[in-house]
């Protein structure tokens, strides 16, 4: 018989009643050190007062209105936003799929509006994750995720990552846009270079074309930047934000350029729970924090501290672990061991962390991480790989 939900996951069978910073409480008692934030969503740390008071003023006040009228929240958010960044106006969603929706959505329509509606086609990358919507995963392309679904999107191109010569070859004027995360997420913590990620700047600039950052992952302060790209000194036309920004909240957004934006009039996209007030006042407490440029060097002097000794870990464990690699707190080690074993072994120590692709342990602590509780978290793998080894 199908259980009562849909077995599309592989649950890990723990259940958390409570969450403190960045620890969460099993309902046994045990309290697990989490690493893994709901898969860098709780970057404020799980329960932070600021948000809860954010997010209980605003429901004690008015949940939801709708698009039809004006969301105070909504416009103080998007302010923030093109304040913060390269863009000019915001559009919120609910998800990080759905930021992908309206990106590829946005990028077709700058064409059609252009005069130029052949021009449609946008290039993604392998390894890539831009969700399971219908053009996520046109846009990310692997089998994994499209197999079995139909006919799937069609227009979408997808390259080697790191292949610029296919780049090259791949652009014609059929081309709408690129698509790609400044650091892959689910791809297994992959970094694009800055000079690639300028390469593609000038690539798109000489061509016309748009340029779409997927920082749904990377975003809102994981790096140590407010936005990974920001280290490359580049800008995209268009960026996919989620995760993060919300904390724990479900809100998504689409940032963009004036003229990256600018076939996007009345009535040519919408979202009943889009921006909500609730998921507005919690993104705009979270955006006040995670904006300040001290909290912003906190982020990048403690992923580097967490780094250096993730370096250590790994030269002591040499059959379970290769190597450490990412940016600030989003933090990649590439196993011998198999992840998923890595993962399951961390269970029984009490530390949690996120298997990804290409044999990957991710971890995505809150940002609000203390510097002891880095200490403790790599003394738990240590405990975890020694585990394995005597297994
Ligand atoms: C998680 C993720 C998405 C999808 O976000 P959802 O909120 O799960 O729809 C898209 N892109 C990247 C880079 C992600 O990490």
């Amino acid at each position: 018989m199908i259980p009562t939900l849909l077995p599309t996951y592989a649950r890990a069978p723990m259940s958390f009643v409570k969450g403190e910073g960045s620890w969460l409480i099993e309902a046994d008692g045990r309290r697990f050190l989490d690493l893994g934030a709901g898969i860098a969503v709780t970057a404020m740390g799980h329960a932070h007062p600021k948000l809860v008071e954010a997010l209980t003023e605003q429901a004690g006040a008015l949940w939801h209105t709708s698009n039809l009228y004006q969301i105070p929240q909504q416009q103080a958010l998007a302010d923030k936003l093109t304040d913060l960044t390269f863009a000019d106006t915001v559009f919120f969603t609910n998800s990080g799929t759905e930021a992908c929706e309206l990106a590829v959505k946005m990028a077709r329509k700058y064409w059609d509006e252009k005069g130029q509606p052949e021009r449609s086609e946008i290039i993604g990358f392998t390894g890539s994750f831009h969700g399971r919507s219908s053009a996520g995963i046109a846009a990310a392309g692997s089998e994994k995720m499209t197999k079995g679904f139909g006919p799937l999107l069609p227009g979408f191109v997808h390259l080697e990552f790191g292949d610029h010569d296919a780049l090259q070859a791949a652009v014609s004027d059929q081309t709408a846009a690129i698509i790609i995360e400044p650091v892959q997420g689910e791809g297994g913590i992959r970094p694009v270079p800055d000079q690639c990620l300028k390469g593609l700047r000038d690539l798109c600039d000489e061509h016309g074309i748009l340029l779409i950052f997927d920082e749904v992952q990377c975003g809102v302060a994981r790096t140590g930047k407010l936005f990974a790209h920001e280290w490359a000194g580049v800008a995209p036309d268009i960026m996919m934000v989620a995760k993060g920004i919300g904390g724990g909240f479900p809100i998504g957004a689409v940032l963009a350029t004036e003229d990256a934006a600018s076939g996007m009039g009345l009535g040519t996209h919408g979202s009943t729970y889009g921006g909500n007030p609730l998921g507005c006042a919690v993104g705009c407490a979270v955006m006040d924090h995670v904006s300040d440029p001290e909290f912003l060097a906190k982020v990048a002097r403690k992923g580097a501290m967490m780094r250096q000794r993730l370096e250590g870990l790994v030269a002591s464990h040499p059959d379970v672990f290769e190597s450490v690699r990412g940016a600030g707190l989003m933090l990649g080690i590439k196993c011998k061991a198999t992840n998923t074993d890595v993962v399951k072994s961390g269970y029984g120590k009490e530390i949690l962390t996120v298997p990804a692709a290409d044999n990957v342990v991710r971890l995505l602590p809150a940002l609000t991480i203390s510097d002891e509780e880095i200490v403790e978290a790599v003394l738990r793998l240590d405990a975890a790989a020694s585990a394995m080894e005597a297994a």
